[in-house]
């Protein structure tokens, strides 16, 4: 199962965030949670595969074409956790503040291994995106294409 990373992660007495073992299908969710950590940063997540594909992104996502964003690969998260906002508690993964930043659904315009590229029907954020692979296993670069 693709969950044991983000099951791993956390102590599910102590944090609200949702344990999300039930597979669920919610057709192609976008959110994008602001999460207040021991560093602010954006968590891009699409609903993909039964979960929900994740990347952290350190500074605000791009509204504009002709900006280009480090977006960190993270641990895959359940597809509740799009609902999720609330505080994480100290000590805990994470631990801060979660709120979400921007919601909508995405349309899936191609997929390859070291590119994907979806168009955001979000409220901040619409029109087409690319994420690109570009060293490494886990960083990619997330703009918006034109
Ligand atoms: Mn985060």
């Amino acid at each position: 199962m693709k969950l044991e990373e983000y099951w791993k992660k956390r102590d599910f007495e102590k944090t609200r965030e949702p344990k999300g073992n039930e597979k669920t299908d919610r057709g192609n969710i976008y959110v994008i949670q602001k999460h207040q950590a021991t560093h602010l940063h954006y968590d891009l997540r699409l609903e993909m595969d039964g979960v929900l594909k994740s990347w952290a992104v350190p500074k605000t996502p791009p509204t504009e074409s002709g900006v280009k964003r480090l977006a960190v690969q993270v641990e895959d998260h359940p597809v509740g956790y799009a609902d999720f906002e609330g505080k994480i508690p100290e000590g805990q993964y994470g631990a801060g503040t979660v709120e979400i930043w921007d919601k909508g659904q995405y349309v899936l315009k191609s997929r390859k291994e070291n590119k994907l590229v979806f168009e955001i029907k979000g409220h901040k954020l619409k029109g087409v995106y690319c994420l690109v692979r570009f060293k490494g296993k886990k960083n990619w670069l997330f703009f918006k294409k034109k």
